[in-house]
């Protein structure tokens, strides 16, 4: 299969159709505030599942826990309807292995927006799973049994919405739910939310955001992104350092996912959380403050006529100013002789300095006659 062309295989389809079309059940069951909220609380329970289990412990491996511990992990991850976990993690593999080259089975670069979002799922190329990519795992037979019987879970997961709702029926009339408005809204509604959420990674993470580290892929970083997958939006500090339990690196970058895996290990069904090294936090804030000096020198360089918005006005004025202050001192500032703290910002300035009389001409000339 793995050397069958990428094309959609309606077969596969069949399981997206029916996940979709079950979404218009709303028509007949209606809404409750009950069920409406029960969809949003089972996204982010099981978004986290998918974030803080599929990727975080079955792809990567950034924590530790015990075989039942694995287990459990596993059939939480099981509800997500996301097929088997070790199918999520060889996948995963792969795609870290080959990023964004034709190999990749969801590149946006390569195949498009909207076959990195759905499509490579419906491809039969990418419905089996390779486990001599997964040796770590295939030796559980309890996983390797759920990734073969991966429709077990979500039919019981179903089931339950289903039972939960009829029992709140019987036993809650006041909060206006039942069996097949829980079945809507708690399985089809919140798992389709899900999947698009999740699928977002694979196609928007590629291509929306901001790129801090020049990994050789397109991955980036997205606050938008992380807020809708629980921290994963924070892609391309992954790409840079996959072992890290955290994909937010900084104390800035919100990352959910970090959050509850770190409540988790309190409990002690998980421990061994492992910490992103200094070197690669030095590394980013390196590349940070490089692209902050070279979008100073970019818009220093903006020139009147195409300064059309305040985005490219001000920081030309605020070039401008400095380069005014900088003009009217009688003692030029010297580049010290030994290492700067900052060697690129002294350099800056000295930039300015030279540019900006001839760049920005009659405002500042003025300005520095009459200063002196
Ligand atoms: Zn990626
Ligand atoms: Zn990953």
């Amino acid at each position: 299969m793995r050397n069958e062309p990428d094309k959609v295989d309606w077969v596969r389809v069949m399981p997206f159709a029916i996940l979709h079309l079950g979404c218009f059940g709303i028509i007949w069951v209606g809404v409750s505030a009950f069920a409406a909220w029960a969809a949003v609380f089972l996204y982010f329970v099981r978004m986290f599942a998918v974030t803080g289990i599929h990727h975080r412990y079955f792809s990567h491996k950034t924590y530790s826990t015990s075989r039942a511990g694995q287990f459990f992990l596993a059939l939480w991850a099981g509800t997500t309807v996301q097929r088997g976990s070790l199918w999520w993690a060889y996948h995963h593999r792969h795609h870290h292995q080959h990023s964004d080259d034709p190999e990749d089975a969801h590149s946006p670069h390569v195949h498009g927006f909207l076959w990195s979002h759905i499509g490579w799922i419906t491809s039969r190329r990418n419905f089996p799973t390779d486990y001599s990519k997964i040796k770590d795992l295939q030796k559980f037979p309890e996983l390797v049994w759920l990734n073969r019987f991966d429709l077990v879970v979500p039919i019981l997961y179903a089931a339950s919405m289903f039972g939960i709702g009829a029992l709140l029926e019987k036993f809650a009339p006041g909060l206006g739910t039942n069996g097949w408005q829980m079945l809507v809204w708690g399985f089809f509604v919140s798992t389709t939310a899900l999947f698009h959420g999740t699928a977002c990674i694979n196609s928007m993470a590629h291509l929306m955001g901001k790129r801090r580290y020049k990994t050789d892929d397109d991955s980036r970083n997205s606050f938008i992104l992380a807020i809708i997958c629980l921290g994963e939006g924070w892609h391309n500090n992954h790409h840079r350092y996959q072992s890290a339990t955290r994909n937010g690196f900084y104390w800035w970058e919100i990352d959910p996912t970090y959050y509850g895996l770190k409540v988790l290990s309190w409990t002690g069904l998980i421990w061994g959380l492992k910490n992103v090294p200094q070197s690669v936090l030095d590394e980013g804030m390196r590349a940070e403050h490089e692209a902050s000096v070279a979008a100073a020198q970019a818009s220093s360089q903006v020139r009147p006529e195409h300064a059309s918005s305040l985005r490219h006005v001000l920081p030309a004025a605020a070039a401008i100013a400095v380069a005014t202050v900088n003009a009217a001192n009688t003692q030029i500032p010297q580049k010290p002789d030994s290492a700067a703290m900052h060697k690129d910002l002294t350099e800056l300035a000295h930039e300015l300095d030279r540019k900006a009389p001839t760049a920005h001409t009659p405002a500042v000339s003025t300005d520095t006659d009459n200063a002196r």
